[in-house]
């Protein structure tokens, strides 16, 4: 029977780094003779990473405390002691934080600035939490970082006593963490104010995705292994149907006798997958 493999609409680049990408190389061909870096690498892909070097576009493992020219915040966000460091380094700033990642931060200052204990539903050491972190204590000490029940079960005397409890979402989380958390602070709090802050782009993907894994007898995940929403991505289906997270259409091979046992195979992408990538996944899926 010839296998039927679908691609599924919203794989790959999603807006906010579609704009990072895009206004980076923009920024180098308008500015040529100026030294353009980004703080951290701008996306968790290592051929786009390599792209911009040949470029001209440095990726700064650390803040160098001298430097010149344009010093880029990628989409992830950084602190605001952070964005002070760039500039007394001596770089300009170009803040390229996504959109949708602002409105988060914003969303968590309001609530620590109101007086609400505030729950980071996240993963702490991730970058965009960090900074989601630091742009809260700023205004309150009363801050949570938790992706699970166990760590908040260690508060619990401290959320029930403080009665208001407001909560943000880490922009690439998965809704059962969101809900588990809800959950268990419900009967804690006199007062629960829920910003679901999950970003659109990553809730379209994983209704999409979720859809397709039902229908399929394999899943083909592509994207870095360091990406948060892509890691969850791989998660979320492996309940539903057979799974598989590969970086490069390489590592297919290694999955031969499982690809050959499918009928039905479906591919989804990280946010932070180029268009190449995707492409030559599906096309060595079809020689298959
Ligand atoms: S995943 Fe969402 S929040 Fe993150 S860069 Fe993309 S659009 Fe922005």
């Amino acid at each position: 029977m010839p296998k039927n493999i679908k691609l599924a609409k919203c794989a790959g680049f999603c807006y906010g780094v579609r704009r990072a990408v895009e206004t980076v190389k923009n920024l180098k061909s308008e500015n040529p003779d100026k030294n353009i870096c980004v703080l951290g690498e701008l996306i968790h892909n290592s051929q786009v990473i390599n792209e911009l070097e040949n470029l001209g576009i440095k990726s700064l493992k650390e803040l160098p405390s001298n430097g010149d020219g344009i010093c880029v915040v990628r989409s992830h966000g950084e602190s605001p002691e952070v964005f002070e460091q760039i500039k007394n380094a001596g770089f300009e700033v170009f803040d390229l934080t996504c959109p949708d990642v602002k409105k988060v931060q914003q969303k968590a200052i309001e609530l620590a600035k109101n007086g609400y204990y505030l729950v980071i539903v996240g993963k702490a050491q991730h970058p965009e939490v960090v900074a989601i972190n630091a742009n809260a204590i700023q205004y309150s000490d009363k801050v949570i970082v938790a992706d699970s029940v166990d760590i908040l079960e260690q508060y619990s005397n401290e959320l029930k006593a403080h009665k208001k409890i407001g909560v943000v979402v880490q922009t690439t989380q998965m809704i059962s963490t969101l809900n588990s958390i809800v959950n268990y602070l419900t009967p804690l709090a006199k007062e629960l104010l829920i910003a679901n802050t999950i970003c659109g782009s990553t809730s379209a993907r994983q209704t999409e995705a979720k859809e397709l894994a039902k229908e399929s007898d394999l899943m083909v995940v592509v994207g870095s292994k360091k990406s948060a929403n892509t890691t969850h991505l791989a998660e979320i289906l492996s309940d539903i149907t057979k799974t598989i997270h590969i970086e490069t259409a390489d590592e297919l091979s290694i999955y031969k006798s499982l690809i050959n046992n499918a009928n039905r195979i479906s591919v989804t992408a990280g946010a932070s997958t180029p268009p190449n990538v995707i492409n030559s996944v599906m096309e060595k899926l079809q020689e298959f």
